[in-house]
C-alpha cells in the first residue's frame, strides 16, 4: 500500500512539473513575442529601377521586406516582381494608377482600381496576395472623403482585409525630396521610441535617396536589436499591437 502511494506521488509530481514547465515555456514564449523588437520594412510606389538596388541591399543583409506595388508599374517591370518573389519578399497591392482623384471618387472606383492592381500582381506571381493593403496617401488624405472611406472600410471588414498604415516614416515622399542623410536619421530616431515598427519607405521613380541609405538604416536598426519580418510573417499578437496603436485599421 505504502509502495503504491509513493508511486502515485512520484507520478503526480512528474505531471505537475511537466505542466508547470510547459506553462512556463508558453508564458515565456508569449512574453518574448510581446517584447520582441520587430521591424516590418514596407516600400511603396514601386517597382521602379530603384527597386533593384533596394532588393540587392535586402539580400546582402539577409532580410525580408514588404512591397506595396503600383499595378501599372508591375506591368512594366515584371522581371523585378519575379526577382522580389524569388527572394522571398512579400508583394502586396497599393493601387493600379495612384491617381487619387480617380480612385477616391467612390468606393466602387477604389475597388476597381485595387482589384486591377491585384490581378496584375497575380498575373506575374501566379499567387493571390494576402489580405493586407495600403491606401495611397494613407487613410488620412484630403481626397478620401469620410463617406467613401466608411464604405471601403465596411467592405474590408466583411472580407477580413487589413489596411496598413505606419508608425515610422522615412520622410522620403515629401514634395521637396529629402537627402539620404535626412531619411536615415528620421527613420532611426523614430525607431528608438518604439519596440515594433511598420516603417514606410518608398522605392518609386523619385526615390534614389532611399535606396542609397537603406543599408545604413538596416545596419543601425540591427544594432538597436530589431528583427526584420514581412507582413506575411506577422503574428496575431503584433497585429493586435498595431490595431491597438491605430497603425493597422487606423481609427478615425
Ligand atoms: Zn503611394
Amino acid at each position: 500500500m505504502k509502495k503504491k502511494l509513493s508511486i502515485l506521488v512520484i507520478i503526480c509530481v512528474t505531471m505537475f512539473k511537466s505542466i508547470t514547465s510547459n506553462a512556463f515555456e508558453q508564458s515565456e514564449k508569449y512574453l518574448k513575442q510581446i517584447h520582441e523588437k520587430v521591424i516590418y520594412l514596407t516600400f511603396d510606389d514601386g517597382p521602379s529601377p530603384h527597386t533593384n538596388k533596394v532588393l540587392n541591399v535586402l539580400n546582402e543583409e539577409g532580410i525580408k521586406a514588404t512591397f506595396f506595388v503600383i499595378g501599372n508599374q508591375v506591368e512594366t517591370h515584371k522581371d523585378i516582381i519575379r526577382n522580389l518573389q524569388k527572394s522571398g519578399m512579400c508583394i502586396l497591392p497599393h493601387t493600379d494608377t495612384h491617381n487619387y482623384r480617380k480612385i477616391y471618387k467612390s468606393s466602387e472606383d477604389y475597388f476597381n482600381d485595387l482589384n486591377s492592381c491585384k490581378d496584375k500582381i497575380k498575373s506575374v506571381t501566379l499567387e493571390d496576395s494576402i489580405n493586407f493593403v495600403r491606401f495611397p496617401g494613407g487613410v488620412r488624405n484630403e481626397l478620401l472623403k469620410k463617406d467613401v472611406l466608411n464604405d471601403i472600410k465596411e467592405k474590408f471588414l466583411e472580407d477580413k482585409y487589413y489596411f496598413i498604415e505606419w508608425n515610422v516614416y522615412g520622410l522620403d515622399a515629401e514634395r521637396v525630396p529629402k537627402d539620404s542623410y535626412t531619411i536615415l536619421n528620421s527613420t532611426i530616431n523614430q525607431l528608438k521610441s518604439t519596440p515594433k515598427a511598420i516603417v514606410l519607405l518608398h522605392d518609386g521613380y523619385g526615390n534614389a535617396n532611399t535606396a542609397n541609405c537603406l543599408k545604413e538604416i538596416i545596419v543601425k536598426a540591427k544594432s538597436l536589436g530589431f528583427k526584420f519580418k514581412t507582413l506575411e510573417e506577422i503574428t496575431e499578437k503584433d497585429i493586435d499591437y498595431f490595431i491597438e496603436k491605430s497603425v493597422i485599421n487606423k481609427k478615425d
